[in-house]
């Protein structure tokens, strides 16, 4: 039986790409293999991969000025890629601290480069500090700044305007809803979110950003070397963006981009309505700056949480435990949730209050 998985991360895909993925494992039409075992190089990898991109391109109305590369490393690769990249010896780069990952990206970026942070929200990190407050620094590299802090539950649901060419980690919510790509010099992800398995990151980058790399760049950190050569300057994580291919597919067939903010925003309101109608569970999150991905939640009684999830668990609903640094419940939404899973989690709620609120 198939459950609703709230994770984080690894998280859900699609049933029909996995049944579809199940269809074609042993024999890809017609090839007598699987993906798995072609090469990246042959025409029918080659396929795969071009068609990956160009319905990417096509869901985020992705302008022809942009690469997009399908690298691996995770966006924690990323954290160090860049700096590495955007910003040459001793340039300063602004970042902005919403949280756990802002953080993490801030430790990396510090090894590599003058790390000027523009603005933080500061503990406990429930909220997005006005952007007419943030000190941008006025010759940085870049701003970077995590558009959707999957541990905390914040988000951002505007793109800020600042000079510097702007860098978001968009692991968590890239795909969740249309995007203005031109707004942005750089656009990362890992896939296991809301693109597909793991092993495979996405970054989307404004041409005129390559070709900056220091000489001590890794070659497959470096932008320009993996435009270059289609991101196949080594062997690229095929599975995984063949994986992420048939979930934009998907995505195509739901409606696109919109179809899909509309879903999100219904899902996500679903739940903190019925959060917010209890006195039971909480939300720590300021009300405009809430995800709509990641939704930590806690309850009046601490000392229930683990029979909440072992109850939800025999319910069907799984992987509702809190980030370990935070404690508490998190429930992610991503485009492959379905409403019916949120309607059966807010359901599960209702009921475990009854019982024990
Ligand atoms: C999951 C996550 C990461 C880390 O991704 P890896 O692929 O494990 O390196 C970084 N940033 C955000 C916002 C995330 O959600």
């Amino acid at each position: 039986m198939r459950v609703f998985n709230f994770s984080a991360g690894p998280a859900v895909l699609p049933e029909e790409v996995l049944q579809q993925v199940r269809e074609e494992l042993v024999d890809w039409r017609g090839a007598g293999m699987s993906v798995m075992e072609m090469s990246h190089r042959g025409k029918r990898f080659v396929s795969i991969a071009e068609a990956a991109e160009a319905d990417l391109r096509e869901l985020l109305d992705i302008p022809a000025h942009y690469k997009v590369l399908f690298l691996q490393g995770g966006a924690t690769g990323q954290f160090a890629a860049v700096p590495l990249n955007l910003a040459a010896p001793g340039a300063t780069v602004d970042y902005v601290n919403t949280g756990a990952w802002s953080k993490k990206a801030i430790a990396e970026a510090r090894r590599y480069a003058r790390v000027h942070v523009a603005a933080d929200a500061g503990a406990p990190y429930t909220t997005i500090p006005p952007t007419e407050t943030w000190q941008c620094s006025a010759d940085a590299a870049y701003l970077h700044y995590t558009p959707n802090e999957t541990i905390g539950g914040v988000e951002f649901h505007f793109v800020p305007e600042v000079a510097a060419p702007l860098v978001a980690d968009m692991s968590s919510t890239i795909l969740s809803r249309p995007l203005d790509v031109s707004k942005f010099g750089l656009i990362y992800a890992g896939a296991q979110k809301n693109i597909g398995p793991a092993g495979l990151t996405l970054v989307i980058v404004r041409e005129d950003l390559l070709g900056r790399a220091r000489p001590e760049t890794p070659t497959v950190l470096d932008y320009a070397a993996m435009a270059k050569d289609g991101s196949m300057l080594n062997t690229p994580p095929t599975f995984a963006w063949y994986v992420a291919g048939l979930v934009f597919q998907w995505l195509k067939r739901q409606g696109g981009l919109a179809a899909m903010a509309e879903r999100n925003r219904a899902k996500a309101q679903l739940l903190y309505e019925a959060i917010d109608a209890s006195g039971f569970y909480s939300n720590p999150v300021d009300p405009a700056h809430r995800s709509w991905m990641n939704v930590p939640f806690t309850l009046a009684k601490p000392e229930l949480d683990k029979q909440f999830c072992e109850e939800a668990r025999a319910a069907g609903l799984v992987t509702l435990e809190g980030h370990r640094s935070v404690g508490g419940m998190r429930a992610s939404l991503y485009n492959a949730m379905p409403l019916e899973g949120v309607q059966a989690l807010v359901a599960f709620m209702k009921e475990f209050e009854r019982k024990h609120g």
